[in-house]
């Protein structure tokens, strides 16, 4: 038996179109001229074999399926000697993985954790320079949509200070095996020249992650837990709520709690 069989506790649905297949992998840009291509579950290995007709890419597959593995050991012994992880990707230091190198990353994600997949990458983002994802539609809209709609909140401005968002295009269910129960979409952030807010960063996520908290109560209301005096809050922004603030806004924000605060968190 040469093929894996689908374990659903990993998000595994596996891409059975070739031509999708090449679109996914033929949407990298290698910004800034990197050459180190990381995909996170290449599973049976449909994407990577479109990466690794590119020769010029240094491409690394990270696999938690241990079924998996063996089958790309087997079917990819020479072009990825050596470059199979057999890992997983929430767990992975990326700056020991690859030190000193900025990267792309790809992949047909696992669903189940591709939110996290995402606050991994903003972790790194000294070095992912590029991610190519696919995922469930509902999670590349709230990652891709500007202030003011619906699917805005904190991953969407959390990615959109370093990221410049695409959506690309909509994958429908029957291309996979076994189909999944949701629509999927696939989207590329590209690191834009932010190399640091102009504010508190740690203060900026703590900010960002209150103010969604509660979506629907004003910032003022929002904000409490910092415990700024109420005249510190008079501004027109705090009658605003977070769903319509834009990044800057936010940075802006960040940096009065910080004057203003009575709680150190
Ligand atoms: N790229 C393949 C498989 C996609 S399914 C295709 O398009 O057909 C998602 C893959 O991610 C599965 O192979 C699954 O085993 C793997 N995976 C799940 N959780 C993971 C994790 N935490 N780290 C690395 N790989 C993971």
């Amino acid at each position: 038996m040469d093929n894996v069989s689908p374990k659903k506790h990993l998000g595994q649905h596996f891409l059975a179109d070739a031509n999708i297949a090449r679109n996914i992998v033929e949407a990298l840009r290698l910004p800034g001229g990197v050459t180190e291509v990381l995909e996170i579950g290449p599973g049976m290995g449909v994407l990577t074999g479109h990466l690794l007709q590119h020769p010029e890419y240094r491409t690394t597959v990270i696999e938690i399926d241990r079924e998996s593995v063996a089958y790309l050991e087997r079917n990819y012994p020479s072009s990825l000697a050596g470059r199979i992880i057999s890992a997983d990707f929430l767990k992975q230091d990326l700056s020991k993985l690859f030190p000193g190198q900025a990267l792309s990353i790809i992949g047909n994600f696992p669903y189940n954790i591709s939110t996290q997949i995402y606050f991994q990458v903003l972790a790194h983002r000294h070095q992912v320079r590029e991610v190519v994802g696919m995922l469930q539609k509902e999670v590349a809209e709230r990652i891709a949509e500007p202030p003011g709609s619906k699917a805005y909140g904190i991953l969407s401005v959390l990615v959109q200070a370093f990221y410049d968002v695409d959506m690309l295009f909509a994958v429908p269910p029957h291309v996979f095996v076994p189909p999944p129960k949701v629509q999927s979409a696939v989207i590329r952030l590209i690191r834009n020249a932010t190399e640091k807010l102009d504010c508190d960063e740690k203060l900026f996520f703590q900010v960002v992650k209150q103010a969604f908290q509660t979506r629907r109560k004003t910032l003022r209301n929002a904000l409490k837990p910092f415990g700024m005096p109420a005249e510190a809050t008079t501004e027109p922004i705090f009658n605003e709520r977070a769903e319509q603030l834009s990044v800057a806004q936010f940075v802006q924000l960040t940096n009065h709690v910080e004057k203003h605060r009575a709680v150190s968190t």
